[in-house]
């Protein structure tokens, strides 16, 4: 029996180490932040989603220390039984009034948020569409919802538009995409969508991992950098894990859509609650978050030095907006190789690759943060330069 498991195991493996994906992980001593020892190698990192520089800030952490003397680690129980603290309480609140919504409702993951929001909007006789580049905890989550589901071309609203001409006049309709996409770093086309939703009587859902904290003038995300409410995009979907700088997820939305999730979401109800110390560190994460106009100010400023830095250099790559500036050099055997030349020049960026990306698109996802230096970027711009002139 065990024989038979090791050998089909090992023969999976092959077919992964043969397509030169193997993937493994990497040991860092401290916390997250650009100067970082990795496998015993000092570096500096441009991989983190820690956009605002507060995974590892002093006043979060002290957020967190103040709460586990008070509430002890472990939350004991789900959140429908005992284990939903004044902690998680006050951060749901503070969740709605950041992104401007009736209510929001905390999860342990961002993966586990989406599980339990598409399966909660529809089912078997419904239509989901997609933007083909959605996060993978979205494709699962229409899978696992048992809905059609529909892809439309990467942010491309005419496309989309043709889908839905040709969905089913039956059942409910979902449109879901990302607000910033997280391996290509533009910003979804939300007002197109928003308009699409309502011409064809759809729901907007968007998952703004990546825009929340980052974008608009109080950190609100994409919504709030196209001047979008409740209205427009009536189902909000974010994660604590990246901006935010903690863990965890949440749904924003009106009071009946979150007792719904609470009602009926399974990935709520069957699971222990997030430690109340991680909901009252990211309390403070949030508030710091809402003020942040120098860490976001700064942050693209650096952008923008990088943006420039990478046109010197002729690398095509998104317009600087984001903190994900992904530069895209074809094959994964080249991709690799110019990651591990600035691993060897002491930068940490990844190769990001099939099947996590298209086919020939593998690509160096280069993330900023607000705790990067200007020194830093223009540092990894030369060392990038001479990297590529290497390989
Ligand atoms: C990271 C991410 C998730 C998953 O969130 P976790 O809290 O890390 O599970 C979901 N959607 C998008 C777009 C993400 O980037």
């Amino acid at each position: 029996m065990s024989d038979s498991l090791d050998h089909y195991l090992e023969q999976r493996l092959s077919t992964v180490r043969d397509a030169g994906l193997w993937r493994r992980t990497r040991i860092l001593d401290g916390p997250q932040r650009p100067e970082q020892v990795i496998d015993g190698h000092r570096v500096i990192a441009f991989c983190s989603n820690d956009y605002l520089g507060l995974a590892g800030d002093p006043a979060v952490a002290a957020a967190a220390r103040k709460a586990l003397d008070q509430y002890g680690v472990g939350a004991g129980a789900a959140h429908l039984i005992n284990g939903h603290t004044r902690a998680h309480e006050e951060l749901e609140q503070a969740l709605a009034h950041f992104t401007g919504r009736a209510r929001a409702l905390v999860f342990s993951t961002g993966y586990m948020a989406n599980l339990a929001l598409v399966q909660a909007l529809v089912g078997r006789h419904d239509t989901v569409f997609e933007d083909r580049l959605n996060h993978a905890s979205l494709i699962d989550a229409v899978r696992l919802s048992g809905a059609r589901s529909q892809r439309y071309r990467h942010a491309e609203p005419a496309h989309l538009r043709e889908r839905l001409e040709k969905a089913p006049a039956t059942g409910q309709r979902l449109i879901v995409t990302d607000g910033v996409f997280s391996m290509d770093g533009d910003i979804a086309p939300l007002p197109e969508l928003a308009a699409l939703a309502r011409e064809y009587n759809a729901w907007l859902m968007v998952d703004d991992a990546h825009g929340l904290s980052v974008l608009g003038d109080t950190g609100g995300g994409s919504c709030q950098y196209f001047g979008l409410g409740s209205d427009d995009v009536p189902i909000l979907m974010g994660t604590l894990g990246k901006g935010f700088g903690t863990a965890g997820a949440f749904v924003a939305g009106s009071e009946r859509l979150i007792e719904t999730l609470i009602q009926t979401a399974r990935p709520y109800i069957y699971t222990t609650a997030m430690p109340a110390a991680l909901a009252a560190a990211t309390l403070a994460s949030v508030h710091i978050a809402a003020s942040a106009h120098d860490r976001r100010e700064h942050l693209q400023n650096l952008l923008r030095r990088l943006g420039d830095g990478l046109d010197r250099l002729g690398l095509p790559h998104p317009p600087p907006l984001t903190p994900i500036q992904p530069v895209t050099l074809g094959t994964a055997t080249r991709a690799s190789a110019v990651a591990e030349r600035l691993f060897e020049a002491g930068f940490l960026v990844p190769a990001i690759r099939p099947p996590t990306v298209p086919e020939g698109e593998a690509r160096l996802r280069i993330t900023l943060s607000a705790a990067h230096t200007q020194t830093q970027v223009d540092a990894l711009l030369q060392a990038l330069e001479r990297a590529l002139d290497q390989t």
